[in-house]
């Protein structure tokens, strides 16, 4: 068709990446191999929809696509957390002498091989901790799809731009702003997070990532964005379908798609948190798991395969918090983990490699504060994040009564005349905290290692400790896809 968008994979001349300019870094590129992922795919259904892949062939290797599930500041306190949860709402009475192998199970107790991982960053002042973004390419902090220092940055390669070369079909799918450091750092280059204008642009012009799906509109609308560029309408020139609700993504069906979505009160930061989505706001965004079946559903059209990754991004921002809400936040993430395994065993005609890692701890969180117990009912009683409670707090202008029905409204709890002090106080959180017992040891990250699932072709190969180098070599491994992790590569990025 006229105007038709060519989507196929030669980055050389579509992303400003040229391949002939490569040395192999003795850094290596951490979660997303940039060392990480990339590629494009096909759709089947009309001439109207821009196809998804890459235009690279590929020689298949054992599994056709690669599926990585990452919550964001997730450790071991996070899935137990989710498992405990799970427990306690499957059989309160039984609880917890059914929180075992053949009592109530995650999806990640699926997994073939289960492991542990590094996560310290190649930061210049050595500190064991890393964010986000270094995460994503074991780095310096801040940095996205790149080496170095803020002043002598250097773009390597990403495991999704190799998968894109090859020919498949690429995602990425968040709850944060899809412009946020883990999604950027597996498809874009710049010296620092902060500039997400930028992170928006270099989506859309560069085109290699085929389904684009989380929070973050502002960055793309020309009403916010500095430079006043319009990034929706050069997306629809790209060929991209956009979607801003749950019915929008309901309705697309191929095709490449960009869908920004945000709660009603704020439509273009990131998504709201689950227990926000599911029992608070009447909101027309969809869940993860419903984001992942269509990233999914879209991809699976590329003949050459596909490489997705699903972030649940904001189990980070509740650690940060010190919320409790972090357990359902978890638990939602384990469901996609499941819908990705359930689509691994039904797709009978190629091999899907699945994994779920997390880029580091967050919070210090722990199962337990100051006593021998914890209280799980109260934990799945709070149905509201603690950024709505304290927010619906504020708005109640020190009203006494009004903060109490607040509180009460969201978690059931009857508050004593201590807690509704600390609460006008200002120390909602405590109160909450000492109610499940729930133990906090940071409000920031921490360098604690995380635990890691696989299953599927290569699975094996994280079946022990690994760094986190290495998780994009074993995903080239499965896909057969030719990746040297760090190497340099040729990328213009705006300042
Ligand atoms: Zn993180
Ligand atoms: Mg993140
Ligand atoms: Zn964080």
């Amino acid at each position: 068709m006229p105007g038709k968008p060519d989507v196929g994979g030669d980055a050389a001349d579509r992303s400003g990446i040229s391949a002939n300019r490569r040395t192999f870094m003795g850094t290596v590129g951490a979660i997303t191999g940039a060392s990480a992922l990339g590629g494009t795919a096909l759709a089947d259904d009309g001439d109207e929809k821009t196809e998804v892949g890459g235009e690279g062939s590929r020689t298949d290797g054992d599994a056709r696509n690669a599926i990585l599930v990452i919550p964001d500041g997730a450790a071991q306190a996070h899935i137990s957390g989710a498992r405990y949860l799970k427990a306690y709402r499957e059989d309160s009475e039984e609880f917890p002498l059914n929180v075992t192998p053949g009592g109530t199970t995650l999806h990640v107790d699926q997994a073939e091989q289960i492991g542990g991982m590094s996560t310290y960053p190649d930061n210049p002042d050595r500190t064991p901790i890393t964010d986000s973004a270094a995460a994503g390419t074991k780095t310096y902090s801040g940095a996205i799809g790149g080496v170095g220092s803020e002043d002598e940055y250097t773009p390597v390669k990403t495991i999704l731009e190799a998968a894109h070369e090859a020919g498949m079909a690429t995602g990425l799918v968040t709850t944060t702003r899809i412009t946020h450091a883990t999604p950027a750092a597996f498809a874009t280059h710049v010296p620092d997070r902060g500039v997400e204008d930028e992170i928006a642009r270099q989506y859309v012009d560069d085109g290699n990532v085929d389904v684009l799906l989380g929070g973050g509109k502002r960055h793309f609308d020309p009403e916010e964005r500095d430079d006043g560029e319009d990034m929706l309408a050069r997306a629809e020139e790209q060929g991209y379908q956009i979607a801003e609700t749950e019915a929008e993504l309901a309705d697309a069906d191929s095709g490449k798609l960009l869908g920004l979505f945000g709660s009603e009160s704020d439509r273009s930061a990131h998504m709201s948190y689950y227990v926000d989505r599911e029992y608070v706001d009447d909101t027309d965004e969809p869940g993860l798991v419903e984001m992942t079946e269509k990233a999914i559903d879209i991809l699976s059209d590329c003949e050459n395969g596909f490489f997705l990754m699903v972030e649940s991004g904001r189990v980070d921002h509740q650690g940060h918090a010190n919320d409790n809400a972090i357990t359902h936040e978890q638990l939602e993430c384990d469901e996609v983990f499941g819908t990705v395994l359930d689509y691994a065993e039904d797709d009978a005609t190629s091999e899907t490699f699945a994994m779920q890692v997390a880029d580091h701890e967050t919070g210090g969180m722990s199962l337990g504060w100051d006593a021998y117990d914890m209280d799980w009912g109260a934990i799945d009683d709070i149905r509201a994040s603690l950024e709505h409670l304290e927010s619906a707090i504020d708005e109640t202008g020190d009203d006494r009564g009004a903060t109490v029905d607040v509180v009460e409204e969201h978690t059931g709890f009857e508050l004593t005349e201590g807690e509704i002090i600390d609460i006008t106080g200002g120390d909602l959180a405590k109160v909450l905290n000492k109610r499940t017992q729930m133990g906090w040891s940071s409000d920031s990250h921490t360098a604690e290692e995380v635990p890691s699932y696989a299953s599927g072709p290569n699975a094996e190969f994280f079946g022990r400790y690994f760094d986190n180098t290495e998780v994009a070599v074993g995903i080239a491994e499965a896909l057969g896809l030719e990746f040297e992790p760090g190497r340099e590569i040729d990328y213009e990025f705006r300042d």
